[in-house]
């Protein structure tokens, strides 16, 4: 089922009584969601990836805009006519029902001509249980499982009823590293399985960008960018969104163009033909970065870590606005650190420029 946000916005009195201004925490959001796609929210705290969901599952009314579900508008319909399995990060299992009466929970309260029979609901459980593989462990109480199980049957629960649309609601973050690494790649499987429309809210741009088909980057209620995961990354429209992907981060300094090159300090560390001379945000990924005893962009070096396949080459420069630069390099390549220092040049499509009064890409003429 694909899904249409048209102009959402969502106004909330302010909490403090002394600003008489309210909270817009959604903002003219305007969005496609394609048919059996897995979509990733993505924002720090605060940016309104919650309400968006909550609004979509009918839990929040909008201030403005409008909801399709297919050619269907839902902004008005109730949440439970909209057909919507959700799934947040405290699954709130029934800690008194065992796995199977918690998953046949939401058939149980299916009324007139959705009524199932005994045998139906049971068919249906089992089918729930099997996709999220935890069939075994259906006459168990939920404190008699792991937190990744319990998560599990939190999703088999949202999945029973087989929605229209899934919504995810930081289903990891109660997870440890590992079992978080596991449920993503689990939560991948089923979706492609079921090719339900799910939406998955995470602040977490690593978990988002390695599962998610598409990504929707937002800031302040506002979308800053959408589209597949490693595209956002290459080819981000603004210094935020080139900020907030990618581990580690990208470096960031200040630069100047002059007569189309682009500097850092004093280095000419690249030709960008067809930009005008200005000042701009220079972004550089860590992997741009190739160690030239005769590269033009000449850093102090602070450490090299070699570690396996990579090594980090941190260092600093006069122009830098990140705290530090880091490069990461094949371990396989010889680093010149004489002298403390250490020479680059860079790789062109990992050097990205930014005007300095809005903050959006410059893209070379
Ligand atoms: P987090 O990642 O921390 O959960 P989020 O991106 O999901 O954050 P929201 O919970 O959607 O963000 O909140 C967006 C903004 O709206 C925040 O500034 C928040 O304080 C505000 N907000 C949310 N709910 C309410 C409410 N009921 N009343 C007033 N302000 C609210």
């Amino acid at each position: 089922m694909k899904v249409v946000l048209e102009n959402l916005t969502k106004r909330f009195p302010n909490r403090n009584k002394k600003i008489k201004e309210d909270v817009i925490a959604v903002n003219k959001f305007s969005f496609e969601i394609p048919d059996g796609k897995l979509i990733g929210l993505l924002g720090p705290s605060g940016c309104g990836k919650s309400t968006t969901l909550n609004m979509i599952s009918g839990l929040e009314k909008p201030t403005e805009g409008k909801i399709f579900f297919g050619d269907d508008d839902v902004t008005t319909v109730p949440a439970e006519h909209r057909g919507v399995g959700l799934v947040f990060q405290n699954y709130a299992l029934y800690p008194h029902l065992t796995v199977r009466q918690n998953i046949l929970f939401p058939l149980q309260n299916l009324k007139g001509k959705d009524k199932l029979t005994k045998e139906q609901m049971d068919e249906k459980a089992d089918e729930a249980a099997k996709l999220v593989q935890i069939f075994e462990l259906m006459d168990r109480k939920p404190s008699e499982l792991s937190g990744g199980q319990q998560q599990r049957v939190a999703i088999a629960r949202a999945l029973v009823k087989m929605p229209k649309i899934l919504l995810l609601d930081e289903p990891l973050s109660n997870l440890d590293a590992r079992l978080r690494l596991q449920t993503r790649e689990e939560l991948k499987r089923i979706q492609t399985k079921t090719g339900i429309t799910t939406i998955f809210v995470t602040h977490d741009q690593e978990e988002a960008m390695s599962i998610c088909d598409l990504i929707v980057v937002m800031k302040d209620g506002l979308l800053q960018q959408i589209g597949k995961p490693q595209d956002v990354y290459d080819d981000p429209k603004n210094l935020f969104v080139a900020k907030f992907l990618g581990t580690p981060a990208i470096n960031t300094f200040d630069g100047e163009i002059k007569d189309g090159v682009l500097f850092i300090g004093e280095d000419a560390v690249l030709k960008m033909d067809g930009v005008t001379d200005q000042k701009v945000h220079v972004g550089i990924r860590p992997e741009g970065f190739i160690p030239d005893e005769n590269g033009p962009f000449k850093c102090d070096l602070k450490a090299y870590e070699v570690m396996g396949r990579d090594s980090s080459i941190i260092s600093s420069h006069d122009g830098m606005t990140s705290t530090q630069i880091r490069a990461i390099i094949s371990s396989d390549i010889h680093v010149n650190t004489d002298g403390g220092k250490v020479s680059f040049a860079l790789k062109p499509h990992k050097v990205h420029i930014f005007s300095k009064e809005t903050e959006e890409r410059i893209y070379l003429g």
